[in-house]
């Protein structure tokens, strides 16, 4: 027997067999920040033999307090945090292959990304990267673990395509951009992110040792502040679901998903929203006045924060000024506007 997984072999449920299959198994880590890095941790513990990390952001002081993998010299060095997964996880478990890229997942990569993996975890940190996650996924029938986290609030569900509801049967449009609170406006306490990180990769690894049987089946909520608990009966596939009903990609798109353009010469990215909405600035600016300089008229929202300015318009639409990388601009759209 094993020694390193001993105690998870005695564990009847996955048994010889099970670490076997674990072993074979090669798992998507899309983002690999508080959650991502704790599904990679688990992951790489438990002997998934091939993990693959895309993020495209850096190490950051303000990470540590929840990111448990990562240290003070990760951020000091700036080190993208799927190169500073890896290195940590190499320490931890030198007999598994891990695979750091950084990379903005778009309609691009996300097919190539995907490919020959077993099982897909969602670490991300926005909407649009998740239903390009579930358009990705129904189209190649991958199964895929949703999970979010805010505040002392987190959310999962398992997606089997066409066997289970999919992201967009249950929530069938993107939340509108700057609606909801991101862990940049209202924080986020570290509990609650192993939760919502334990249970994906319980799920994970029933999914990658075939005990399809004892998935959850359910949208589960926690507020482990509040002390509430919810399991939602998700329902079955629905017909209608563009999704996986009617097999419209619409993420994997070049038009729908190209909403980023560099400013030339202006050291700044225009982003837009996935789809139309009105921001309202009094509520933007309370949520964001905790995390910079806020003002706004009756035109424009302006936000700094370290060396970054964005300027947000009613409609959502957005100039992030300090960058001309689209991946960091998307980055601090999603953190302070939202999806
Ligand atoms: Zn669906």
């Amino acid at each position: 027997m094993n020694e390193r997984y001993s105690r998870q072999i005695l564990f009847q449920e996955i048994g010889t067999a099970g670490q076997d299959r674990l072993l074979e198994s090669r798992a998507l880590i899309i983002g690999c920040g508080a959650l991502g890095s704790a599904q990679a941790e688990a992951l790489g513990r438990a002997g998934v033999g091939h993990l693959r990390i895309a993020d495209r952001d850096f190490v950051e002081e303000s990470n540590l307090q929840r990111q448990t993998m990562f240290t003070e010299s990760d951020a000091d060095e700036r080190l993208p945090k799927a190169v500073a997964a890896a290195n940590h996880l190499k320490q931890i478990n030198s007999e598994i292959e891990v695979e750091p890229i950084v990379v903005d997942v778009n309609h691009s990569n996300i097919e190539r990304l995907l490919d020959d993996c077993d099982v897909v975890l969602d670490g991300t940190d926005n909407f649009a990267t998740r239903y390009l996650t579930n358009d990705a996924c129904v189209k190649h029938r991958l199964p895929w673990i949703y999970g979010a986290a805010v505040g002392s609030y987190g959310v999962t569900m398992t997606i089997r395509p066409h066997q289970t509801a999919c992201l967009r049967c249950v929530f069938d449009e993107t939340p509108v951009a700057a609606s909801a609170p991101t862990c940049d406006t209202v924080g986020v306490i570290m509990p609650i992110i192993n939760i919502v990180a334990a249970v994906q990769v319980t799920e994970a690894i029933k999914l990658l040792t075939l005990r399809f049987t004892e998935l959850h089946n359910a949208l589960l909520q926690f507020d482990v502040w509040r002390n509430e608990w919810r399991q939602i009966n998700p329902g079955k596939p629905r017909s209608d679901c563009p999704t996986c009903g009617l097999s419209y990609f619409e993420s994997l798109q070049p038009e729908t998903s190209e909403a980023a353009a560099v400013l030339c010469g202006r050291d700044a990215v225009q982003i837009l929203p996935a789809r139309p909405t009105t921001v309202d600035f009094q509520i933007l600016a309370s949520r964001l006045q905790r995390s910079g300089e806020v003002k706004y008229n009756d035109y424009l929202l302006r936000f700094r924060t370290g060396e970054y300015e964005l300027t947000v318009f009613h409609d959502a639409r957005s100039i992030i000024r300090g960058t001309e990388e689209i991946s960091t601009a998307r980055s601090l759209y999603a953190k302070y506007i939202g999806t």
